[in-house]
């Protein structure tokens, strides 16, 4: 059976307002593209609502009237079932009007007087798109756990408040859990779902006293737009304080990054600023809050800088590898044992950049896969040349980034390299750092078991600094722990800090693998770690990192003094 062709009828429109000039006014603007019904009353208005309830695509409602007012019109559709999904622009002169009438639900502003006329066709026309669209796709809309906007629909609204109301000066924040998948892996999931609710409710009704939107972005990133407020560690303060009250033991942490309004910035842009912000504070113990700023925005710009210059950076090999030694101090004097292979960058026009700020930025894009690759391939090379040129095999670490995990192939091409320089698979040693392994904690123990079977030996870097329990940490596969620098830095002048020293050393022996120590500066703290059974150390006190023929050096120098003690 053929369907008889359905004739699409015009949208129809309702225009309320008590004065005739509007109306006209309004009307003539509109009839060319719509169906337009009028009322000079709420008392009408609501009488036409209810007859062309089925068909009513938009309504354009003054607030000041006779008989009954518009915000009495909007409470009463708001609050009927029936008639709640149509929208409702509001026709004002006055902004205090317009943020009230927006808390009662209506869905945009008219003002008056109206003279933009195409502003106010592109308006009516974006609303009605926008309520159409929204009864098409309102489940998907709303993130199912916490009912805050999805991400697609957050961005559409913050956008059309970007557009339409260029003088509300509307901040980003984004707030984030510290270590979500912690939250989750220890409490269970469903306990996780609970602390996103409850942060959702929360936000909600900040924004209930106050201008804005909200979203719940991805896992645990919640996205709000809302009107500049002075005191955002207030906001902070008051999630944090319902998510403790959660649990006593879960220990959970929030983060948030703010971006102010700026006129020219459009609210993607604003949000991407703001999780900058809040990516700063990862892992911070004292800042849980922060604020991007003009030193951030010309980070930013430095940033983009290094990512494009990568390329020729690889090209016209301005990247080096250092090495620093590693030695082992229980012996006397202490012995050349391995070395770290640290990358270096000698910019043309910036000088010598630091990994420090490089390597997280290739991390965040995917391009550390070809950093790491180079440096993996020059280490190689380098320990097989000395082993052929000074007749001195001295393994090396190299480091591997969160990012390598995910390369499917990363275990063939480091077998490849070593068999292509003819060398033990004990000589390249591979750093892994202790948040790797927790940000992915059963990918992670899976590769690191391949690599071991492969013959490769694992040290788990900057060991303290992150957040594995011991439960967890007798399931990692490593063979080496290296202790994070910050536990060294005190342990001259603080009881405390050289305790905990004691308590690495106690979990290392625990798990039967021996500890570098990393940034031993001086002799006190040389001592002290000898004193409390630590194996090996790597710092400015024995060297720095150095480039490849000064280490050349350091390592015939080495290996004289150690036949000269063996004499
Ligand atoms: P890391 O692997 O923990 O390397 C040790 C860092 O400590 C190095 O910083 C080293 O120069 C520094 N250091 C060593 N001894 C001392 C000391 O006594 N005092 C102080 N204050 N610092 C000391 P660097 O070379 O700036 O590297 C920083 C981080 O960048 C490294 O930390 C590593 O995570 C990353 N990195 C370096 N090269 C590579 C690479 O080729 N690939 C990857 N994925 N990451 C790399
Ligand atoms: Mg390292
Ligand atoms: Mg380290």
């Amino acid at each position: 059976m053929i369907k008889s062709k359905q004739l699409k009828k015009p949208q129809l429109v309702l225009i309320v307002d008590d004065q005739e000039i509007n109306r006209d006014v309004l009307g003539m603007i509109l009839e060319d593209y719509y169906e337009i019904i009028y009322a000079s009353n709420g008392r009408e208005a609501l009488d036409l609502i209810q007859q062309h309830r089925n068909r009513l695509s938009v309504v354009l409602l003054d607030l000041i009237m006779p008989v009954m007012d518009g915000f009495q019109v909007l409470e009463h559709v708001r609050n009927d079932e029936f008639l709640n999904s149509i929208p409702i622009i509001v026709l004002t002169a006055e902004r205090s009007a317009e943020l009230k009438a927006l808390q009662m639900g209506a869905a945009d502003f008219i003002t008056k007087p109206f003279d933009m006329h195409e502003v106010i066709l592109a308006r009516v026309g974006r609303i009605i798109e926008l309520s159409e669209g929204r009864q098409l796709i309102s489940a998907a809309e709303h993130d199912q756990l916490t009912m805050l906007y999805s991400r697609n629909f957050f961005f559409e609204y913050a956008n059309r408040i970007h557009r339409y109301h260029p003088n509300w000066h509307m901040d980003a924040v984004v707030v984030n859990i510290e270590q979500f998948h912690s939250v989750n892996a220890l409490n269970g999931r469903e306990f996780g779902d609970k602390v996103l609710r409850i942060i959702g409710d929360e936000i909600r009704a900040f924004l209930s006293e106050t201008e804005g939107i909200t979203s719940r972005f991805e896992a645990d990133r919640f996205d709000i737009y809302c009107l500049h407020q002075d005191n955002y560690q207030a906001l902070l303060d008051r999630l944090q304080k319902r998510v403790s009250a959660l649990s006593k033991t879960a220990n959970i942490r929030l983060r948030m990054g703010v971006a102010p309004w700026r006129e020219d910035v459009e609210p993607e842009l604003l949000f991407d600023r703001a999780c900058a912000a809040c990516s700063m504070i990862r892992g911070n113990y004292k800042t849980h809050l922060m604020v991007y700023d003009e030193e951030m925005r010309l980070r930013e710009i430095l940033n983009q800088r290094l990512l494009n210059d990568l390329r020729r950076a690889v090209d016209e090999k301005e990247l080096t590898v250092y090495y620093q030694p590693k030695y082992d101090i229980q012996c006397d004097p202490p012995k050349l044992s391995s070395a770290e292979a640290l990358i270096r960058w000698q910019h043309p026009e910036l000088g010598m950049v630091s990994p420090g700020t490089f390597i997280p930025l290739f991390e965040g894009n995917g391009q550390i896969s070809a950093v790491d690759n180079y440096v993996w391939n020059e280490a190689a090379r380098q320990i097989a040349e000395w082993r052929d040129k000074i007749g001195v095999t001295l393994p090396v670490s190299v480091n591997l980034s969160r990012v390598d995990v995910f390369d499917p192939s990363l275990e063939e091409r480091l077998d490849a390299l070593v068999r292509q320089y003819g060398l033990d698979h004990k000589l390249l040693k591979l750093e892994v750092t202790e948040s790797a392994y927790t940000d992915n904690a059963e990918q992670m123990i899976e590769l690191i078991n391949r690599l071991r079977n492969c013959g490769f030996e694992i040290e788990m870097d900057d060991f303290g600094s992150g957040y594995s329990s011991l439960n967890m940490l007798s399931c990692m596969p490593i063979d080496v722990l290296k202790m994070d620098m910050t536990f060294v830095r005190n342990i001259g002048h603080s009881e405390k800090d050289f305790r905990l020293v004691e308590v690495v050393l106690d979990i290392a022996k625990y798990l039967k693998v021996p500890v570098v120590a990393e940034g031993v500066e001086t002799r006190q703290q040389l001592e002290m770690l000898k004193e409390a059974g630590c194996e090996l150390v790597q710092g400015f006190y024995f060297s720095r990192p150095l480039p490849p023929g000064e280490f050349e050096r350091l390592i015939i120098r080495e290996k004289e003094i150690e036949r000269e003690n063996e004499a």
